[in-house]
């Protein structure tokens, strides 16, 4: 066990029979051989990740007065960050509550379980939520792949309130659109916002290709910025249209255009017709889903590295980011690095960021600290 982290394996746990038998997700003390009383936590028996550990004192009682005390602390964190309330309120571990994210718009807080540990703290997370920051309306999406791991099932529920299909997200100044009952995860990435705001500021009156664009995070940022034309693609139709409400609500709709294609195949397109653009960014999907997809995926990173700088125009700005937690960060530099190589270019890397400070990393987690955020200036 790693000394401070909040995660215990199940190969280096003993357990008895009584702890073989507890429901998955039950709450429990973690004893060192001599007795002595390591931490509470919830426990699953089922799970590889057997403890996850509420990082507190050991007689504390974990109930919905805890809860509330760990979410006023993640909200004072965001509040003294941002003005407005739009944020990751919640990451998991590194806010003290494993399993747990919650993404806030406004008056809406949309919820993702992953665990059976903090499945079963539902009813008192709830009350703890409802005290705490008062929204008109909570959603559950608990439809994660990951919970499978947990042996949990998958479904969305709408807890109070009205079902929110569409709700507006504010970040540096731009309106948004997310669909947290059915977009992808909660349906905002806030992870990019600091990035978002670096790449636009350099697409100032230059040209912008946002690959992966999802619903327009760095396309909008750009054009606000004052870019002089901006091309998002994405293969989700869905996520498009609210990226085409975004520049309308912007009022840059007639800088942006939004293709419905594939990345690969559209990067081959433009650069077999010669066509490049001043700043690209690509924000792929993770590429290493599971530690067993490393190769591969470390692979796919290198070539969509080669192929956004293929379409960067001379003296271009190319971002390139990996959001997969099992793609170490000295990996992704080197495949980016390996990728821009083989074009024959030469790059500066300006910068390495990682997400936003709503995102915070657990310090003795790595795995916490999962976006890899690379600008190159390229000649
Ligand atoms: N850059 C976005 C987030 C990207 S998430 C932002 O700032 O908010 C990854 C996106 O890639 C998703 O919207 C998904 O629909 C899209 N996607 C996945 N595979 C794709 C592919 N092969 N071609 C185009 N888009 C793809």
């Amino acid at each position: 066990m790693r000394a401070g982290a909040p995660w215990v394996f199940s190969n280096e746990l003993t357990m008895s029979a009584a702890a073989r038998a507890l429901a998955p997700g039950s709450l429990v003390q973690l004893e060192g051989d001599d007795g002595k009383a390591l931490g509470l936590g919830t426990f699953n028996p089922n799970s590889l990740i057997a403890v996850r550990l509420f990082d507190c004192a050991v007689d504390e009682k974990i109930d919905e007065t805890f809860l509330a005390g760990r979410l006023a602390r993640a909200l004072a964190l965001r509040e003294s960050l941002y003005d407005r309330p739009f944020y990751r309120l919640i990451h998991a571990e590194a806010d003290g509550l494993p399993g747990l994210v919650i993404d806030r718009y406004g008056d809406v807080c949309v919820v993702q379980i992953a665990t059976a540990g903090m499945e079963r703290l539902l009813e008192p997370l709830l009350a703890a939520l409802r005290a705490t920051v008062r929204p008109e309306s909570i959603m559950l999406r608990a439809d994660m792949p990951a919970r499978a791991l947990e042996g949990l099932d998958s479904y969305v529920r709408t807890i109070d309130g009205e079902t929110p299909h569409r709700v507006a997200v504010e970040e540096n100044g731009a309106r948004y659109f997310a669909d947290p009952a059915a977009g992808q995860k909660t349906g905002w990435y806030y992870d990019q916002r600091d990035n978002r705001a670096f790449v636009a500021e350099l697409a100032r009156a230059r040209t912008m290709l946002d690959a992966f664009c999802h619903s327009g995070g760095f396309a909008i940022a750009a054009a606000r910025a004052g870019a002089a034309d901006v091309t998002g693609i994405d293969s989700s139709a869905p996520a498009l249209a609210l990226a085409q409400d975004a520049a309308a609500a912007n009022g840059v709709q007639a800088r942006c255009r939004f293709l419905h294609a594939d990345v690969f195949e559209e990067f081959e397109r433009l650069g077999a017709k010669n066509e490049r653009f001043d700043v690209v960014a690509a924000d792929p999907p993770p590429f290493v889903r599971a530690r067993k997809d490393l190769e591969p995926g470390a692979k796919a990173y290198r070539k969509l590295a080669r192929l956004a700088t293929m379409v960067t125009a001379k003296n271009g700005i190319v971002f390139l980011a990996s959001c997969s937690h099992n793609m170490p960060a000295e990996r992704f530099a080197s495949e980016c690095a390996i990728g821009i190589q083989r074009t024959g270019r030469k790059a500066r890397l300006i910068r390495a960021a990682g997400a936003a400070p709503d995102h915070p990393v657990h310090p003795m987690l790595p795995e916490t600290a999962y976006l890899k955020a690379l600008v190159y200036a390229l000649d």
